[in-house]
C-alpha cells in the first residue's frame, strides 16, 4: 500500500537518522493503510553485506519501536551510503500478519529482499513453478513469488555479469497485474532497483548542486503538478541524473512521503526501471513487449 525508500550516497547520516528518515517516509503514508509494516535495513558500506529485515503487525510505531530494541546496531555508527526500504502494507493476499508484511525475501540469507504494492495476478502459476523448482514459501502473499524468482533468475544467469537492472527487468516480464516495487541485494551493494506497471512510484532528487543529464537539464515536476511527464521525450530513457557526486533518493509511492525533502521528482512510467548506481540515477525502459509470453521464456530456464 505504501512505499518508501532512502538512498544516501556520500552523503554521511547516522544510522539514527537514516531510521527517522524511513519511519517518517512510513507515517506520512499510514494514513493508506496500517495493519502491518515491514521494515528492511540493509548496510552497504565497507565489507558488511548483511540486510536485515524487521516487521511488525500494527501501526509505524509498533515497528519503530521493535527498530530500537535491536541492541546490535550502533545508531549512532556513521553511514557515508546506504539504502533501506520500508513499507506499510494494505493486505490482499494473506491476513494481516508480521510473516505476511513486507518486505518479502528470497530466502532465509535475506539475498534479494522486495516491497511491493498492488496485486500479482499471476502468482499461483509462478509459485507452483517455484515449488517445484524447490523454493519454499513462509507467507501467504502474492508479493513473495517477486523476490524467489529474482533469485532463481539470478541462480540461472548466463554469466556472472548480470545488473540488477537487467534482472529486475526478466522479473518483472514474468508479471502479470499490476506493481510498484523496490528491490534491494546484498549481491548488488548500495544500488538501488525500482520498477512500476499500474502502480505510482515516484523518485525524489535532494543535491547540493543541479543534476543534469549529459546536455538536457532534467526536468522535474514539482511534487504540486504531477499530472505532466518529466521527460523532454517521455518515450526514450533518461540516461544518468547527477554525475556521482553526493545525492539523496527517496522512491515513494506518494508524494506526500517526499516533499518535506525536496521538490525534485522524477515519477516513473509503466515499464520504467529506474537503477540508482554509484549515486547515479538511470531509468530505462524495458525493451520487451510486456504480455510476449514472458513467463514460458523463464521457463526455459533450467
Ligand atoms: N498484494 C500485496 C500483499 O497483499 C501488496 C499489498 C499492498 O499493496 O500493500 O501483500
Amino acid at each position: 500500500c505504501g512505499i518508501f525508500a532512502y538512498l544516501n550516497y556520500q552523503v554521511t547520516r547516522t544510522r539514527k537518522e537514516i531510521y527517522e528518515t524511513l519511519v517518517k517516509g512510513l507515517l506520512r503514508l499510514e494514513y493508506r493503510g496500517y495493519d502491518s509494516a515491514g521494515k528492511t535495513l540493509g548496510l552497504t558500506t565497507g565489507n558488511d553485506n548483511t540486510i536485515c529485515i524487521i516487521k511488525t503487525k500494527g501501526k509505524v510505531k509498533a515497528l519503530d519501536e521493535e527498530l530500537y530494541k535491536k541492541d546490535s546496531l550502533d545508531l549512532e555508527e556513521k553511514l557515508g551510503t546506504h539504502f533501506g526500504i520500508a513499507h506499510t502494507r494494505w493486505a490482499t493476499h494473506g491476513e494481516p500478519s508480521p510473516v505476511n508484511s513486507h518486505p518479502h525475501r528470497s530466502d532465509k540469507g535475506n539475498e534479494f529482499v522486495v516491497i511491493h504494492n498492488g496485486i500479482i495476478t499471476n502468482y499461483k502459476e509462478l509459485r507452483a513453478y517455484l515449488i517445484n523448482k524447490g523454493y519454499e514459501f513462509e507467507s501467504e502473499t502474492d508479493t513473495e513469488v517477486i523476490p524467489k524468482l529474482t533469485k532463481y533468475v539470478y541462480d540461472n544467469r548466463e554469466n556472472d555479469g548480470i545488473t540488477f537492472s537487467t534482472l529486475v527487468e526478466r522479473v518483472i516480464l514474468q508479471l502479470e497485474g499490476a506493481f510498484a516495487l523496490v528491490f534491494k541485494s546484498w549481491h548488488f551493494p548500495g544500488e538501488a532497483v525500482s520498477t512500476r506497471r499500474g502502480s505510482p512510484l515516484l523518485i525524489g532528487v535532494r543535491s547540493e548542486q543541479e543534476l543534469t543529464t549529459d546536455n538536457i537539464p532534467i526536468q522535474y515536476n514539482s511534487v504540486q503538478e504531477k499530472n505532466s511527464h518529466n521527460r523532454p521525450d517521455s518515450s526514450s530513457p533518461i540516461d544518468c541524473v547527477g554525475d556521482g557526486r553526493p545525492v539523496e533518493y527517496y522512491f515513494a509511492s506518494d508524494a506526500s512521503a517526499i516533499i518535506e525533502h525536496t521538490n525534485k521528482v522524477l515519477y516513473l512510467e509503466d515499464n520504467d526501471i529506474a537503477v540508482v548506481k554509484a549515486g547515479k540515477l538511470s531509468i530505462l525502459r524495458v525493451k520487451h513487449q510486456v504480455g510476449e509470453d514472458p513467463v514460458r521464456a523463464i521457463m526455459t530456464l533450467q
